[in-house]
């Protein structure tokens, strides 16, 4: 017996289409598992049910036990990962993956000197934006340069200062990638020399983000800064 469509669907919406495991946006390659199968007694209930991935479905799936590769998915464990994610979901202020990528392209180069530009692009799902406010904030001590974003102020976050900048939009349509800070008019570019790749000798300097937008409550993230270059 597979899940009643109800259950199914509550897995869909809860988990976002994501895999509960990975966190991948998976669309229509979701599958809706059976954490304990129903060949064992696993019940066709919301409590047994888990959203996975053509690939950790897979993995979940196939475990020999007689030949034991690797680590088994526990039905625990996976429950676990579920409720996780769903908590995420439901809070509103994970990232899904889908919908953001952080990406750069390097403009200048020389021994001392790196010149990136800062590309933010969004996909918005099945959702209609009708406007958006994006802030990006860089670590105090990067030198950005701008083209209409707005400079707002310095921040501090955990400790450590950043400088806000903010960019907003219009519409974004159903199914549409739209660059929100990129190649085009509006853009950030942002060096990386000797004193600040020594600066983040830790490792612990950081990239921000936070995108509000008509159609979901505000998203945020970060990126390691070290991934931000390639100094
Ligand atoms: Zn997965």
């Amino acid at each position: 017996m597979p899940f009643p469509s109800l259950v199914r669907e509550d897995v869909l919406v809860k988990s976002g289409r994501c895999c509960c495991v990975c966190h991948n946006f998976s669309g229509r390659s979701i599958n809706v598992h059976h954490i304990i199968q129903e060949a064992d007694g696993g019940p066709n209930t919301l409590e047994n049910a888990i959203a996975l991935c053509l690939s950790c479905h897979a993995e979940a799936g196939h475990f020999n036990s007689r030949h034991p590769l690797g680590t088994k998915y526990s039905p625990k464990e996976l429950r676990r990962h579920r409720d996780v994610w769903w908590a995420a979901i439901e809070s509103g202020r994970v990232i899904p993956p889908y919908n953001v990528q952080i990406l750069w392209k390097r403009t200048h180069l020389s021994q001392a000197l790196h010149t990136y530009r800062l590309i933010f692009q969004f996909a918005n799902g099945d959702h209609l934006v009708t406007d958006w406010k994006l802030h990006i904030l860089f670590p105090a001590k990067v030198t950005v340069r701008t083209q209409n974003l707005s400079d707002l102020d310095y921040v501090r976050i955990e400790g450590r200062k950043y400088s806000r900048y903010e960019v907003t939009g219009g519409k974004i349509f159903p199914g549409e990638e739209a660059e929100l800070v990129g190649l085009s008019l509006t853009f950030a570019e942002y060096d990386v020399d000797d004193e600040l790749y020594e600066a983040d000798r830790d490792g612990k300097m950081t990239f921000r983000w936070i995108l509000y937008s008509s159609s979901s409550t505000p998203l945020e993230g970060f990126n390691e800064w070290r991934n931000m270059h390639e100094f």
